[in-house]
């Protein structure tokens, strides 16, 4: 099998990295271990080097192999879910350390923050990271970790990972990237990031059958050390064979991801054109006030749009009733196109629109999407 390295495409570090030919049996698919302890040797080591599972797995370790590869980081670590890879994020952190949270984000990174880190003094400062002198100007001594959501959910804006990442440094401290919605097609290493987060049961997985989170590094320092130590004795880790499925759903990310982005496109343009539709929400749109800094810091635009249609709550909740290809569900990442009323999902203190529908693009044909969709409005 061939060796990956940092000078291979991206497709073929996805279906290699983290893998070899089983030596017991010849096996090209990997084996699933789901021992959780290991045999000692004579004098007491692990000639493996593993112990007990919570500590490391062999489907754990391959993923995070894969993980580091793809990410282009010098190491990464597996979490069971991507919230449990942000919580232990902010777990490094000591009470009265200062984190920058972005003002827009995934509601439950938010949450984290608003209701459970508040309370361990941590001081958080929710700022709009479309705009940099509102970062520059949130800044303080005390500042130790920067986060960024880009894009971020439900409205798509985008935050300047290199900009925020000279801004974090100058403070000295970090920037971590939640690169959830724009894996392949957002480098945030290559952009300064620090440490970039995945909720890896979205393009990851990428069947929607499987939940799990990873931290990715550029350097395996005392930082990065840090969130082993939590991920270990604190134990937010994945299963062996959820290691195993996002592993084997990592092969096919980078054709997965750049189908989905193709197909979003051609839906984002058609929403726009359609008199029902109020806005759309979409980087690779030239109306989207950042398309410039879209073009120059991504790849490609992702494959999640949000919209806006004429009318109201009522008319945005019942849109979704309409669709025979979209399903109404949360979530994202998968093979199968989703929507949903966001609003109605985040809970009380949402700040999104009461007309805002949101899109995850899967690998269907665009066509049959847009036909879905412009029956659906009428
Ligand atoms: N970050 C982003 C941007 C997300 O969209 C999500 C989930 O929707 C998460 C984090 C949380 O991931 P998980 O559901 O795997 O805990």
């Amino acid at each position: 099998m061939a060796k990956p390295n940092s000078q291979l495409h991206s497709e073929t570090i996805a279906v290699h990295a983290g893998r070899k030919i089983d030596p017991a049996t010849g096996a090209v698919a990997a084996p699933i271990h789901l021992s959780t302890t290991f045999e000692r040797a004579a004098d007491g080591t692990f000639p493996t080097g593993f112990n007990y599972t919570r500590s490391d797995n062999p489907n754990r370790a391959a993923l995070e192999k894969a993980l580091a590869a793809v990410e282009g980081g010098a190491v990464a670590a597996a979490f069971a879910s991507g919230v449990a890879a942000a919580m232990t994020v902010f777990q490094t952190l000591s009470p009265n350390d200062h984190v920058i949270a972005p003002l827009e984000a995934y509601h439950g990174t938010l949450r984290l923050l608003e209701s459970i880190f508040t309370r361990w003094h941590l001081d958080v400062d929710f700022v709009d990271l479309t705009d940099l002198v509102a970062l520059e100007k949130a800044v303080r001594g005390n500042t130790k970790l920067v986060w960024v959501e880009t894009p971020s959910n439900p409205t798509l804006k985008l935050t300047d990972i290199a900009a925020a990442a000279e801004i974090a440094h100058r403070a000295g401290a970090l920037l971590v990237c939640d690169n959830t919605w724009s894996p392949i097609i957002q480098r945030p290493f290559a952009l300064g990031a620090d440490v970039v987060m995945h909720s890896t049961t979205k393009y990851f997985g990428g069947h929607s059958d499987v939940l799990g989170g990873a931290l990715t590094a550029q350097r395996d320092d005392a930082f990065f050390q840090s969130l082993r130590e939590i991920q270990s004795v604190g134990g937010a880790v994945p299963a062996p064979f959820d290691c195993w499925l996002v592993h084997r759903g990592m092969q096919t990310l980078p054709c997965r991801i750049h189908a989905q982005c193709e197909n979003a496109l051609r839906v984002a343009v058609f929403l726009e054109s359609h008199p029902r539709v109020a806005r759309v929400h979409y980087p690779g749109l030239a109306s989207h006030p950042q398309h410039v800094l879209a073009q120059r810091q991504m790849l490609l635009f992702g494959a999640m749009i949000s919209f806006e249609i004429e009318g109201d709550r009522k008319a945005a909740m019942a849109l979704p009733n309409q669709t025979r290809i979209f399903t109404r569900a949360t979530s994202l990442g998968g093979v199968e196109s989703l929507i949903e009323h966001r609003q109605s999902i985040e809970g009380p203190d949402t700040r999104t629109s009461e007309t805002l529908l949101r899109l995850s693009i899967g690998l269907e044909h665009p066509d049959d999407l847009i036909a879905d969709l412009d029956r659906a409005l009428g």
